[in-house]
């Protein structure tokens, strides 16, 4: 099968979902770490001071090391943090530390405050030699400063979902969350790709949440579906991605063609975009 074709200017995602433990950071990571398999070169953001995405990516992110701590609060650039990560490829992570979990306080007397990250991409994408093709920034599970400064940065929302009695429930608050965001902070903000995870296929419920989803988001929602499997909970004690640790698991499989699914569509409105640029 051939790779899918690189998009032309580079694709900004953040992976959210208010609920914790949902599958947000094992999405991140496994998600970029098959594009980069493609061929794509790849920055993982990690805004959860738990750092969960920087393990896995194999990433040192002790007390000393640069992480994205010092670009929000002490405005250092962010290629001056960025790490190459183990996994194959061209795959790169600003990691976090336990120094995030207080920087929304500090952050919230700075100057544009709700902008610092968007203000370090935008420098960091001016640099040459930073021609990446996606990013994407793995959030904490509440909607505080760090949250809303990944919104204010990405054109594209990734939503994992896990099929629960709740799913539903906890969506359309963040769907409200977007469209204020849109109003204010972010006009371009869409969910772009919502992606089934964890997915259950012995319990009927799991397919009714699916079918109800996918009735309220068809054009969001991938085909594919990751199920729930050990192999996929295992990767990040060693450091790793599924897509790595065992590259032929059904939950390696899937998340290839997730991310394969995510390529092959490409940017929403790329088209549009365009136009609207040209008249500008
Ligand atoms: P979040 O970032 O939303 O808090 P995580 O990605 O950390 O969620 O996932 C929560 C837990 O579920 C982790 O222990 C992770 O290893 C596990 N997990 C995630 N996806 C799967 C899956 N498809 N199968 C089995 N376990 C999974
Ligand atoms: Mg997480």
């Amino acid at each position: 099968r051939p790779a899918p074709p690189l998009p032309s200017r580079p694709r900004v995602f953040t992976v959210s979902n208010q609920k914790g433990g949902v599958g947000k950071t094992t999405t991140t990571v496994n998600i970029a770490a098959a594009l980069a398999r493609f061929g794509a070169k790849v920055l993982v953001i990690d805004l959860d001071p738990q750092g969960n995405a920087s393990t896995a990516l194999g990433i040192d992110h002790h007390g000393d090391i640069p992480s994205i701590y010092d670009v929000l609060v002490e405005g250092k650039p962010l290629s001056s943090v960025i790490q190459k990560s183990t996994e194959e490829g061209e795959l790169y992570c600003a990691p976090s530390n336990l120094d995030l979990a207080g920087a929304e306080i500090q952050m919230f007397s700075i100057d544009r405050r709700e902008f610092l990250l968007r203000d370090a991409l935008e420098r960091f994408f001016n640099e040459p030699g930073n021609d990446f093709h996606y990013v994407f920034i793995d959030c904490p599970p509440s909607l505080g400063l760090l949250t809303i400064n990944a919104f204010s940065s990405a054109r594209e929302v990734l939503i994992p979902i896990q099929c629960e009695y709740y799913a539903l429930e906890g969506l359309s608050q963040l769907l409200s969350t977007i469209e204020m965001i849109n109003q204010g902070l972010n006009p371009y903000l869409q969910v772009s790709t919502i992606l089934l995870t964890m997915f259950d296929s012995r319990t009927r419920l799991a397919h009714e949440v699916a079918a109800d989803v996918r009735q309220h988001f068809p054009q969001q929602v991938l085909n594919a579906v990751i199920p729930r499997a050990v192999r996929v909970s295992e990767a990040p004690s060693y450091s790793q991605t599924v897509v790595s640790y065992d590259t032929m698991s059904v939950g390696s499989i899937s998340y290839i063609e997730a991310a394969h699914e995510i390529a092959l569509r490409g940017a929403p409105g790329a088209a549009s975009t365009t136009t609207q640029e040209a008249t500008h």
